[in-house]
């Protein structure tokens, strides 16, 4: 195994950017477990296939090719032959995707992918359940949250410059609901692993929150 950085947290806490402007900067892969999961949520859709265990649904997760390639310093997210980097993020796929990730079927097949993406080489992945399921032996372990308002805020924020039309409240609701899905489901919930170190990035900028947990990093490296 390489070395390997866990980063998990819930959705909105700056998570996906401080990961990759971390991984440039250390000369880390980074890899984003949430896309996966979208990637799965996004073909099932396709195929009009509820979030719950069936034939289907397995048949399904045993044909899709997962992608992330990187280009020009940029990820990239590929389902089977298909750029969806893009169509990953809409709002229909936000509103299922915490329920596939839910489902022990849709697990067992992520879980070994994302280990073996681990193997061979240095890595910082980010999702919920990095460091308690993926990689609990990781070499560096955060747990990055901030309160759900400011969560709600920063992703309002995003999709209004993105030129969504969307409520504050809405989003509110949304993310309270999605943290509610995460962090009582049955298998590999959102929490904090033991050993995991809590930054909290409510009153922090990504500056902040980047020099803060790459320090920790260069501690672990030393
Ligand atoms: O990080 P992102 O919001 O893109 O993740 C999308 C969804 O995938 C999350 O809401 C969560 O339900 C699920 N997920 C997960 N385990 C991970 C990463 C993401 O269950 N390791």
């Amino acid at each position: 195994m390489g070395f390997v950085v866990a980063i998990d947290g819930p959705a909105g806490t700056g998570k996906g950017t401080v990961t990759k402007i971390i991984a440039k900067d250390l000369g880390l892969v980074d890899i984003d477990t949430g896309a996966m999961y979208r990637c799965v949520s996004l073909e099932a859709l396709r195929r009009n296939i509820e979030p719950v265990e069936s034939d289907e649904l397995l048949k399904m997760l045993d044909e899709i090719k997962i992608q992330l390639k990187k280009k020009e310093g940029k990820q990239e997210v590929w389902l089977n032959g298909e750029n969806v980097s893009e169509k990953i993020r809409t709002l229909e796929v936000d509103d299922v995707v915490a329920k596939f990730a839910a489902l022990k079927m849709v697990r067992d097949k992520m879980t070994p992918l994302q280990r073996r993406m681990g193997e061979s080489e240095n890595i910082i992945m980010e999702g919920r359940d990095i460091g308690t399921t993926v990689f609990p032996d990781a070499n560096v372990k955060i747990y990055l949250d901030a309160s759900v308002e400011e969560r709600a805020r920063r992703r309002y924020k995003q999709d209004i410059e993105n030129g969504m039309e969307v409520s504050f409240e809405e989003i509110l609701k949304a993310i309270k609901q999605r943290h509610k899905l995460e962090t009582e489901r049955e298998i590999a919930p959102l929490r904090k692993a033991e050993d995991a170190i809590l930054v909290d990035s409510t009153n922090l900028t990504i500056e902040e929150v980047v020099a803060e947990i790459e320090k920790i990093i260069r501690e672990k490296i030393k």
